[in-house]
């Protein structure tokens, strides 16, 4: 999507080989206009796919996620990092190592939040190994729900997580798509490069 890899361009920091830092639109700061855009597109991605629920993890995915909620006009769940106190029914669980911050947390999703006949599109920020996704799909799958795709912001093509997903048959779209943040700088993968021109 031209318009986010130009703001990936413009304002990402590559922290290292494989980190980028978005702070100022995505992650910290956040950027309304370019949800609202991402959101739209999302929701187009997957208009054919009957969701009814969208499923995201605080707290990056939310923005994005509750966009695309609102151009589908689907409710959005997500996934609490740890037990809360108000957090007492019956809970979907699983845990996730997170890739930024080496440490494992535990996700919860209240249950009655999914039902068997839901149809589920899960949403988030930046997939790198595929841990955080995996979580999802397996926390949805726990309630006997469909996943029908994953949308995801910033994929990092060259670290695992996408190849993964799709070895387990499910549909991913991501908005930005990049090959290498080698010596500094984001190149992103070939058809993306060329919409860019
Ligand atoms: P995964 O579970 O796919 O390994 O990593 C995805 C999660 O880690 C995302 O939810 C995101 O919060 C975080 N993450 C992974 N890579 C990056 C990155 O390069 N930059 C930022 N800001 N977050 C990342």
């Amino acid at each position: 999507m031209r318009l986010l890899e130009e703001k990936i361009k413009l304002d990402g920091r590559v922290l290292s080989d494989n980190v980028l830092k978005v702070d100022s639109f995505l992650n910290h700061q956040i950027d309304p206009q370019l949800m609202n855009e991402l959101g739209k597109e999302f929701a187009q991605r997957f208009a054919a796919e009957g969701i009814t629920k969208i499923v995201t993890i605080e707290s990056s995915g939310i923005a994005p996620a509750v966009m695309t909620g609102l151009y589908m006009n689907v409710p959005v769940i997500f996934a609490r990092k740890r037990k809360s106190l108000t957090l007492t029914d019956d809970l979907l669980t699983a845990s996730v190592h997170s890739f930024t911050k080496n440490e494992t947390s535990e996700l919860a999703i209240a249950r009655k939040y999914i039902n068997e006949s839901d149809k589920v599109l899960i949403i988030d920020d930046f997939l790198a190994n595929g841990q955080a996704a995996l979580a999802l799909v397996e926390m949805v799958n726990q309630a006997n729900a469909d996943v029908a795709g994953i949308g995801i912001v910033i994929e990092k093509s060259f670290q695992p997580g996408a190849q993964k997903l799709k070895e387990n048959g499910l549909r991913v779209e991501s908005l930005a798509r990049i090959a290498s943040l080698s010596n500094g700088e984001v190149t992103f993968i070939k058809e993306n490069m060329e919409e860019l021109v």
